[in-house]
C-alpha cells in the first residue's frame, strides 16, 4: 500500500511519499513556521495536500505524522518545546483544513518502528531505537509493534539522571538540563554533551564534529574525549538494558555516524554487563533521515488494516 509520512521538526516539516515496499518515492521539505499556530497548521495542511495529489489517491492515502515530544493519549494534545503548537491537539486543528484526522506519534517511537520493520532491527523481537543527536531519546517496539504508553512519551532516557559512580571518579560537574533537572544523561552523551565534555576537559569551546574529526585523525586528547564519551554512553546502554532487556539497540541521530561507533560502544558496555546478561545487538540505523516519516507512515497503514 502506498502511504505518506510527515516528520515535523523545529526547523523543517518533511513530507515523504512511500511505495508499497516503503521506499521513498518523493520528498519535500518546507520551513517550520515558528511563531504562529495557524501558519504552522497551514504548512502541515499544504504538505498533506501535496502528498495526496502526488499519490493520486487523494484522501484515501494513509498519512502519519511524527513530532519531537509527548502526545497525550487521553487528550490528543502534543507537548514539545520547539513547535508553535505545544499544548494543542494538532490532529484536530489540522482536520479543519484537510477534512480528515491523521494520526500523530512521537518521533523516537517512529524511528524505532521504522528500524524494527525492514530496518536494522528486523528479525529482533524487542528493539530499542536510540537517537543520539542534538538531544537523546529512544523508542521501543515489541514484535515490530509499538507498545501503548501511559503519557504518550517515548523512552525519555536522555532525562535519566547520570549515576554518581560515573560522574564522581571522573570529577565531572552535575550540569543543568533544558528539562529543568540537573545531571541528565543528555547533557553528557548528546552532540551538545560531547561538545560540553570537550570544552570542559580542554578549556576552550569545541564542537562535537570537531572532536570526532580530530579523534579520527589521531589527535590524542580528542581520542581520549571520544573514549570518555563512549564510556558514559555505554552506561546509558546498560540502563536501557536493565530497564528493558531488548535484543537489539539501533543507533540513530548525528552521533551514530561516528566511524566505528558500534565497537566503540560495545567495548565499555561489555565491561559493565550485570552478571551473566548477554549484550544486545548494537547496530546503526538503515533508514537514517527518513525514519521519522517512514515510522509514521507504517503507523498510518496499520491503523487501516
Ligand atoms: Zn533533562
Amino acid at each position: 500500500m502506498i502511504c505518506g509520512g510527515i516528520d515535523i521538526g523545529g526547523t523543517k516539516i518533511e513530507a515523504r511519499l512511500f511505495s508499497d515496499d516503503l521506499a521513498t518515492v518523493e520528498m519535500r521539505r518546507i520551513a517550520t513556521p515558528k511563531d504562529s499556530l495557524s501558519d504552522f497548521i497551514d504548512a502541515l495542511a499544504e504538505q498533506v495536500r501535496w502528498l495526496e495529489q502526488l499519490s493520486g489517491e487523494a484522501q484515501s492515502l494513509p498519512i502519519g505524522m511524527a513530532i519531537p515530544g509527548l502526545i497525550d493519549a487521553q487528550t490528543g494534545r502534543a507537548f514539545t518545546s520547539n513547535l508553535p503548537a505545544s499544548g494543542h491537539d494538532i490532529g484536530l486543528l489540522l482536520s479543519n483544513g484537510i477534512a480528515r484526522r491523521l494520526p500523530l506519534m512521537n518521533d523516537c517511537q517512529a524511528f524505532a518502528l521504522s528500524e524494527a520493520n525492514g530496518g536494522a532491527g528486523e528479525g529482533c523481537r524487542s528493539v530499542v531505537g536510540l537517537i543520539m543527536g542534538t538531544g537523546v531519546g529512544a523508542g521501543l517496539t515489541i514484535d515490530g509493534r509499538l507498545t501503548e504508553r501511559f503519557n504518550g512519551s517515548a523512552l525519555e532516557v536522555g532525562h535519566i539522571g547520570i549515576p554518581a559512580h560515573v560522574l564522581v571518579p571522573r570529577d565531572l560537574p552535575i550540569w543543568p538540563c533544558g528539562c529543568g533537572k540537573h545531571g541528565c544523561f543528555e547533557q553528557y552523551v548528546s552532540g551538545n554533551g560531547l561538545a560540553a565534555l570537550g570544552s570542559h576537559r580542554l578549556g576552550r569551546p569545541l564542537k562535537a564534529e570537531e572532536i570526532v574529526a580530530s579523534a579520527m585523525s589521531g589527535q590524542a586528547d580528542h581520542m581520549a574525549l571520544l573514549s570518555e564519551w563512549a564510556h558514559i554512553a555505554a552506561e546509558l546502554l546498560l540502563i536501557i538494558q536493565l530497564g528493558h532487556d531488548p535484543d537489539c539497540i539501533v543507533l540513530g541521530g548525528g552521533l551514530s555516524g561516528i566511524p566505528n561507533v558500534v565497537p566503540m560502544l560495545e567495548k565499555p558496555f561489555q565491561s559493565l554487563l550485570l552478571g551473566e546478561m548477554r549484550m544486545p545487538f548494537i547496530r546503526t540505523a538503515i533508514h537514517g533521515d527518513s525514519s521519522g516519516a517512514r515510522g509514521a507512515a507504517i503507523m498510518a497503514t496499520r491503523q487501516l488494516s
